[in-house]
């Protein structure tokens, strides 16, 4: 797995005037930079991305740079840094112009998880953040644009509060029913390659030949875009060729 995630982006939002909680153009950027990630990188089979950062999940046979961790990672975020780059302007419109001091940039890093239950364990704990990163910044952003307080007292007011607490603030003062709330928020993003005709057989198996066709029937395959649940056994008893590769 590996994990590209923004650099300062706290205050590259703010920078750039990103609507609070959730920016949809800022989503939908990232969304289709790991998408150009996806289309570059075959052995990639899943990926979940939400706010800035994105997980992309690499085949259990990849033997990509014969799996030598610098080259991964630096290949992945500079190819997620360029393709964000590229398509700024396309999703966050011509008046939003990047300039050079304040660049959108990315770390990464990656992790080899030893087992499928581990890796979906990995998964569960980034959606699982998502939604609480995104009930905390809903509640917040309530207070503060709607309840007009300041981002100190909206803050302090959120401290030691739990799920139901934040629930309640929304629908009592606000008027909002978090479940209402759009799913790409509350779920963040799920990108799936569509291979229904594509042998995927170890790489071993296979002649030069045929590798160079599974690999361009890889690269065209559609690319799936989901916003559901994947902690649950539903998603993945669905979905049993996503673990069996
Ligand atoms: P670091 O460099 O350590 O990652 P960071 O400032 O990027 O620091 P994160 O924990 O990665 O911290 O948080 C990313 C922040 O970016 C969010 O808390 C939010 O403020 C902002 N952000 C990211 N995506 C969006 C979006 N689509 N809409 C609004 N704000 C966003
Ligand atoms: P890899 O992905 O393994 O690095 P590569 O094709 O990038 O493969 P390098 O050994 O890095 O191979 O070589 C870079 C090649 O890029 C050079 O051999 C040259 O053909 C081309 N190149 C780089 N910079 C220039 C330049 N300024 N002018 C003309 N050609 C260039
Ligand atoms: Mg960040
Ligand atoms: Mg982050």
């Amino acid at each position: 797995m590996i994990r590209v995630d923004g650099r300062g982006f706290h205050r590259f939002s703010d920078r750039y005037n990103f609507e609070k909680p959730n920016d949809l153009r800022a989503l939908t950027l990232m969304n289709e930079s790991a998408k150009v990630v996806m289309r570059d990188i075959t052995d990639v089979i899943l990926a979940y991305g939400d706010s800035d950062e994105y997980s992309f999940v690499l085949r259990k046979q990849c033997q990509l740079f014969e799996r030598r961790e610098s080259k991964l990672i630096s290949t992945f975020v500079s190819t997620f840094t360029a393709a964000y780059n590229q398509l700024w302007s396309v999703h966050m419109g011509p008046d939003a112009p990047l300039d050079v001091g304040h660049m959108p940039t990315f770390d990464s890093r990656a992790v080899v998880y030893p087992s499928d239950k581990i890796l979906r364990d990995y998964l569960s704990w980034r959606q699982a953040d998502c939604h609480i990163n995104n009930l905390y910044n809903t509640t917040f952003w309530a207070l503060v644009l709607k309840g007009n307080q300041t981002r100190t007292a909206a803050a302090l007011r959120l401290k030691d509060t739990f799920s139901k607490d934040k629930n309640e603030i929304l629908f009592s003062e606000f008027g909002i029913n978090y479940n209402n709330e759009p799913e790409i928020f509350k779920k963040g993003t799920i990108l799936l390659r569509v291979t229904k005709d594509v042998t995927l057989k170890n790489p071993q198996d296979l002649s030069e030949r045929q590798l160079q066709r599974e690999e361009k029937k890889l690269k065209k395959a559609e690319i799936q875009q989901l916003h559901i649940d994947l902690i649950g056994d539903d998603f993945w008893n669905e979905r049993p060729w996503i673990l069996n590769n």
